[in-house]
Protein backbone atom coordinates (compact mmCIF):
# COMPACT_ATOMS: atom_id res chain seq x y z
CA UNK A 1 0.00 0.00 0.00
CA UNK A 2 2.49 2.39 -0.92
CA UNK A 3 2.91 5.50 -2.86
CA UNK A 4 6.25 6.28 -4.14
CA UNK A 5 8.34 8.02 -6.32
CA UNK A 6 11.61 7.81 -7.79
CA UNK A 7 13.83 10.72 -8.54
CA UNK A 8 17.40 10.98 -10.45
CA UNK A 9 19.39 12.08 -13.13
CA UNK A 10 18.43 10.16 -16.54
CA UNK A 11 20.89 6.65 -16.33
CA UNK A 12 20.56 6.51 -12.80
CA UNK A 13 18.86 3.41 -13.16
CA UNK A 14 15.17 4.39 -12.12
CA UNK A 15 13.58 2.47 -14.76
CA UNK A 16 15.48 -0.68 -13.75
CA UNK A 17 14.62 -0.48 -9.95
CA UNK A 18 11.31 0.98 -10.70
CA UNK A 19 10.62 -2.83 -12.24
CA UNK A 20 11.93 -4.64 -9.60
CA UNK A 21 10.29 -2.55 -6.57
CA UNK A 22 6.75 -2.68 -8.52
CA UNK A 23 7.15 -6.60 -8.23
CA UNK A 24 8.51 -6.73 -4.66
CA UNK A 25 5.22 -4.38 -3.69
CA UNK A 26 2.89 -5.47 -6.23
CA UNK A 27 2.21 -2.19 -7.13
CA UNK A 28 2.08 -0.71 -10.87
CA UNK A 29 5.07 0.89 -12.01
CA UNK A 30 4.32 4.32 -13.80
CA UNK A 31 6.66 5.33 -16.21
CA UNK A 32 5.81 8.43 -18.47
CA UNK A 33 8.91 7.87 -20.58
CA UNK A 34 7.77 4.07 -21.56
CA UNK A 35 4.42 5.84 -21.87
CA UNK A 36 5.59 7.99 -24.13
CA UNK A 37 7.83 5.78 -26.49
CA UNK A 38 4.89 3.61 -26.61
CA UNK A 39 3.06 6.23 -28.05
CA UNK A 40 5.50 7.19 -30.95
CA UNK A 41 6.29 3.19 -31.32
CA UNK A 42 2.43 3.24 -32.32
CA UNK A 43 2.41 6.36 -34.03
CA UNK A 44 -0.60 7.36 -32.01
CA UNK A 45 -1.70 10.74 -32.00
CA UNK A 46 0.04 11.61 -28.79
CA UNK A 47 2.83 9.80 -29.99
CA UNK A 48 2.92 12.04 -32.52
CA UNK A 49 3.09 14.90 -31.00
CA UNK A 50 6.11 14.28 -28.84
CA UNK A 51 8.45 12.29 -30.61
CA UNK A 52 10.28 15.33 -31.42
CA UNK A 53 10.21 16.59 -28.26
CA UNK A 54 11.71 13.60 -27.04
CA UNK A 55 14.43 13.30 -29.38
CA UNK A 56 16.04 16.96 -28.89
CA UNK A 57 15.76 15.97 -24.68
CA UNK A 58 13.19 18.81 -24.21
CA UNK A 59 10.22 18.26 -21.88
CA UNK A 60 7.08 17.09 -23.00
CA UNK A 61 4.58 19.96 -22.10
CA UNK A 62 3.25 19.87 -18.82
CA UNK A 63 -0.70 19.80 -19.90
CA UNK A 64 -0.41 16.82 -21.63
CA UNK A 65 2.18 15.09 -19.02
CA UNK A 66 0.14 15.90 -16.61
CA UNK A 67 -3.22 14.75 -18.13
CA UNK A 68 -1.72 11.21 -18.78
CA UNK A 69 -0.62 10.45 -15.14
CA UNK A 70 -3.87 11.49 -14.11
CA UNK A 71 -5.82 8.95 -16.35
CA UNK A 72 -3.10 6.22 -15.82
CA UNK A 73 -3.79 7.11 -11.60
CA UNK A 74 -7.51 6.97 -11.74
CA UNK A 75 -7.11 3.20 -13.25
CA UNK A 76 -8.01 0.25 -10.85
CA UNK A 77 -4.28 -0.95 -10.46
CA UNK A 78 -3.52 2.68 -9.08
CA UNK A 79 -5.84 2.29 -6.09
CA UNK A 80 -3.90 0.64 -3.38
CA UNK A 81 -0.02 2.17 -4.31
CA UNK A 82 2.08 3.23 -7.45
CA UNK A 83 5.51 3.99 -8.10
CA UNK A 84 6.01 6.79 -10.19
CA UNK A 85 9.39 7.07 -12.38
CA UNK A 86 9.79 9.53 -14.13
CA UNK A 87 7.29 11.86 -12.57
CA UNK A 88 7.29 14.32 -11.52
CA UNK A 89 10.05 16.76 -12.98
CA UNK A 90 8.36 20.30 -12.90
CA UNK A 91 7.37 22.05 -10.29
CA UNK A 92 3.80 21.94 -12.15
CA UNK A 93 3.77 18.08 -12.32
CA UNK A 94 3.81 18.34 -8.64
CA UNK A 95 1.69 20.30 -8.19
CA UNK A 96 -1.09 18.79 -10.43
CA UNK A 97 0.25 15.08 -8.54
CA UNK A 98 -0.49 16.77 -5.68
CA UNK A 99 -4.04 17.73 -6.84
CA UNK A 100 -4.90 14.25 -8.14
CA UNK A 101 -3.69 12.25 -4.84
CA UNK A 102 -5.67 14.90 -2.37
CA UNK A 103 -9.01 14.57 -4.62
CA UNK A 104 -8.80 10.98 -3.23
CA UNK A 105 -7.67 11.89 0.20
CA UNK A 106 -3.93 10.18 -0.60
CA UNK A 107 -0.59 11.94 -0.33
CA UNK A 108 2.98 10.35 -1.48
CA UNK A 109 5.08 8.42 0.95
CA UNK A 110 8.02 8.50 -0.38
CA UNK A 111 10.50 10.11 -2.82
CA UNK A 112 13.44 7.89 -3.40
CA UNK A 113 16.42 10.04 -5.17
CA UNK A 114 18.66 7.88 -6.62
CA UNK A 115 22.16 9.77 -6.55
CA UNK A 116 25.11 9.56 -9.42
CA UNK A 117 27.25 11.52 -11.01
CA UNK A 118 27.40 12.92 -14.15
CA UNK A 119 30.56 10.94 -15.84
CA UNK A 120 28.91 7.33 -14.57
CA UNK A 121 25.15 8.32 -16.01
CA UNK A 122 26.59 9.85 -19.08
CA UNK A 123 28.73 6.26 -19.62
CA UNK A 124 25.83 3.95 -18.98
CA UNK A 125 23.54 6.26 -21.63
CA UNK A 126 26.20 5.55 -24.23
CA UNK A 127 26.13 2.16 -23.22
CA UNK A 128 22.48 1.90 -23.63
CA UNK A 129 22.58 3.95 -26.97
CA UNK A 130 24.29 1.03 -28.10
CA UNK A 131 22.13 -1.88 -27.08
CA UNK A 132 18.91 -0.14 -27.41
CA UNK A 133 19.49 2.61 -30.17
CA UNK A 134 17.14 4.89 -27.96
CA UNK A 135 16.64 8.21 -30.27
CA UNK A 136 17.21 10.42 -27.00
CA UNK A 137 21.01 8.71 -26.54
CA UNK A 138 23.31 10.47 -28.30
CA UNK A 139 26.20 12.24 -26.49
CA UNK A 140 24.83 15.81 -27.23
CA UNK A 141 21.02 14.80 -26.91
CA UNK A 142 22.19 13.13 -23.37
CA UNK A 143 24.11 16.24 -22.72
CA UNK A 144 21.34 18.24 -22.78
CA UNK A 145 18.78 16.01 -20.85
CA UNK A 146 21.27 16.40 -17.87
CA UNK A 147 21.11 19.89 -18.11
CA UNK A 148 17.50 20.07 -18.27
CA UNK A 149 17.02 17.87 -15.13
CA UNK A 150 19.49 20.16 -13.29
CA UNK A 151 17.59 23.48 -14.35
CA UNK A 152 14.00 21.84 -13.97
CA UNK A 153 13.97 19.10 -11.63
CA UNK A 154 16.64 18.67 -9.44
CA UNK A 155 14.97 21.75 -7.47
CA UNK A 156 11.90 19.15 -6.53
CA UNK A 157 13.98 17.64 -4.33
CA UNK A 158 14.02 20.30 -2.38
CA UNK A 159 10.35 20.30 -2.23
CA UNK A 160 9.90 17.53 -1.28
CA UNK A 161 12.43 17.60 1.52
CA UNK A 162 11.02 20.55 3.35
CA UNK A 163 7.98 17.32 3.73
CA UNK A 164 10.52 15.57 4.73
CA UNK A 165 9.69 12.15 2.26
CA UNK A 166 13.18 12.38 0.40
CA UNK A 167 15.14 9.39 1.30
CA UNK A 168 18.66 9.34 -0.55
CA UNK A 169 20.30 5.96 -2.76
CA UNK A 170 23.81 5.61 -3.85
CA UNK A 171 23.24 4.87 -7.65
CA UNK A 172 26.69 3.44 -8.18
CA UNK A 173 26.94 0.02 -8.09
CA UNK A 174 25.48 -3.31 -8.88
CA UNK A 175 21.84 -3.51 -9.84
CA UNK A 176 20.65 -5.93 -7.16
CA UNK A 177 22.90 -3.67 -4.59
CA UNK A 178 21.49 -0.49 -5.79
CA UNK A 179 17.83 -2.40 -5.10
CA UNK A 180 19.38 -3.61 -1.66
CA UNK A 181 20.12 -0.12 -0.41
CA UNK A 182 16.32 1.42 -1.29
CA UNK A 183 14.75 -1.40 0.42
CA UNK A 184 16.74 -0.87 3.56
CA UNK A 185 15.88 3.13 3.06
CA UNK A 186 12.28 2.22 2.87
CA UNK A 187 12.62 0.04 5.78
CA UNK A 188 14.09 2.14 7.78
CA UNK A 189 11.01 4.64 7.22
CA UNK A 190 8.19 1.87 7.86
CA UNK A 191 7.46 0.92 4.01
CA UNK A 192 8.24 -2.86 3.81
CA UNK A 193 6.94 -5.59 1.05
P1 LIG B 1 15.44 9.64 -18.97
O1 LIG B 1 15.08 9.86 -17.54
O2 LIG B 1 16.54 8.65 -19.14
O3 LIG B 1 15.65 10.91 -19.74
P2 LIG B 1 12.71 8.80 -19.58
O4 LIG B 1 12.35 7.55 -20.27
O5 LIG B 1 12.28 8.97 -18.18
O6 LIG B 1 14.27 8.91 -19.73
O7 LIG B 1 12.16 10.04 -20.41
C1 LIG B 1 12.42 10.17 -21.79
C2 LIG B 1 11.80 11.45 -22.33
O8 LIG B 1 10.38 11.43 -22.15
C3 LIG B 1 12.23 12.75 -21.64
O9 LIG B 1 13.46 13.25 -22.12
C4 LIG B 1 11.04 13.67 -21.98
O10 LIG B 1 11.10 14.12 -23.32
C5 LIG B 1 9.86 12.73 -21.86
N1 LIG B 1 9.32 12.73 -20.49
C6 LIG B 1 9.30 11.66 -19.63
N2 LIG B 1 8.72 12.00 -18.47
C7 LIG B 1 8.39 13.32 -18.56
C8 LIG B 1 7.78 14.25 -17.69
N3 LIG B 1 7.39 13.92 -16.46
N4 LIG B 1 7.59 15.51 -18.14
C9 LIG B 1 7.96 15.88 -19.36
N5 LIG B 1 8.55 15.06 -20.25
C10 LIG B 1 8.77 13.79 -19.85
Amino acid sequence: MSRLLLIGPPGAGKGTQAEILASTFAIPAISTGDIFRANVKKQTELGLKVKAIMDAGEYVPDEITNAIVANRLAEPDAALGFLLDGYPRTPDQVRELDKVLAADGKALDVVVQIVADTDEVVARLLKRAQEQGRADDTEEVIRHRMAVYAEQTAPLIDVYQARDLVVMVDGLGQVTEVTARILEALAARGITA
